[in-house]
């Protein structure tokens, strides 16, 4: 956190359909959605402004978004490719600064005090690097800038698409008392419904709530959402963003029954062996996820003593965790597991060469 006002928050507006506006121009002007395939339970990932005009957004199943929008041009994403246009706007705002750091493909961050061109005021950085997103790569971008990334990040989807937002410390109080509390950043749809059913909807609410309330229902992140409505964010920019852990879902076709979930588990725990391979990790938590046909969920979660290495030792583990109070009456719409607490598989092999080793 700085006095100054030097963090941006840069967010592609509409990314995956902006790409695919851009390179088909028949497309502009329509509504276009990204998504997996109709028939299948697939989900949108991004669609175009004139999508949202039906009522379309992220995350909807197609199957809704279809029935909204049934004249939409429904695309398959090529996220290779919006992989490689997220390298060229990094490179871009590697331009401005050193301290970038990508948040997803289409989110940055940007510490702005010490930028290359030595421009003193922070908004004329902002307007270049709006302008240069847009002559070079042919998208716009909506940005926020304020001196913590907590709000840097509200400010960049105050405004959209297209948008500028300069959150300082003579407004953000302003900005956040009115803020509906599912746009503050950290509380997520299932945690902005709960807390309406206790009669907080906007960010004045949601001050009148302790920091030991807080911490009580939501644990540590409800003490970092207390700290961050007031001002208060240490974060930095992480710059070399290391990835620390992966995850595989699998949505299913139909929904299925507890008793039927093994061919499911086991295809889970060969992806996300078959990825530690590649990645050259072994790791030792495993969270395991189950969303229901009603879609409520729920995820357990363990964290072994010894890293797991092999595949019938992480089936034989997400099968003790579907067996923990779990509601067996329930269908299930998808699985997903996630792992992390990550290590390098030199290391291990390091330290048991260790145990053999003479000295
Ligand atoms: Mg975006």
């Amino acid at each position: 956190m700085s006095i100054e006002l030097d963090i941006l928050h840069i967010d592609m507006d509409a990314y995956f359909a902006s790409i695919e506006q851009r390179d088909n121009l028949y497309l502009k002007g329509l509504p276009v959605i990204i998504s997996g395939n109709i028939n299948k339970r697939s989900v949108v990932s991004t669609c175009s402004y004139e999508a949202r005009e039906y009522g379309i957004r992220s995350s909807m199943p197609t199957k809704t978004a279809y029935r909204l929008c049934p004249n939409g041009v429904f695309i398959f994403p090529r996220f290779e490719y919006y992989k490689s246009v997220s390298k060229q706007i990094k490179k871009i705002l590697l331009e401005f600064t050193d301290k970038v750091e990508m948040f997803s493909l289409d989110e940055a961050y940007l510490d702005i005090s010490n930028n290359k061109l030595k421009l003193r005021n922070p908004l004329e950085v902002l307007v270049r690097i709006k302008e240069r997103i847009n002559r070079e790569l042919g998208l716009t971008c909506s940005i926020g800038l304020s001196f913590s990334k907590f709000l840097a990040k509200i400010g960049s989807d105050y405004r959209k698409p297209n948008g500028i937002t300069v959150i300082g410390h003579n407004n953000f109080e302003n900005i956040i008392d009115s803020l509906e509390i599912n746009k503050i950043y950290g509380i997520g749809n299932s945690t902005a419904e709960e807390l309406k059913k206790i009669g907080v909807k906007v960010g004045k609410d949601l001050k009148q709530l302790s920091k030991g309330f807080l911490f009580k229902k939501f644990g540590v992140r409800g003490v970092k959402i207390f700290e961050n409505i007031r001002g208060i964010d240490d974060s930095k920019i992480v710059t070399d963003r290391v990835q620390k852990s992966f995850s595989n879902e699998i949505t299913l076709e139909n929904d299925i029954e507890v008793a039927e979930v093994q061919v499911v588990i086991r295809k889970c725990a060969g992806n996300i062996l078959n990825l530690m391979n590649v990645k050259g990790k072994y790791f030792k938590t495993i969270t395991l996820k189950i969303k229901f046909s009603d879609f409520s969920y729920i995820s357990r979660q363990i964290t072994c003593k010894n890293v797991v290495t092999e595949y019938n030792d992480l089936v034989f583990i997400l099968n003790w965790l579907i067996c923990q109070k779990m509601d067996l009456k329930k269908k299930i719409r998808l699985i997903g597991v996630k792992i992390s607490n990550l290590i390098d598989k030199n290391k291990i092999i390091g330290t048991q060469l260790g145990l053999f080793s003479f000295s």
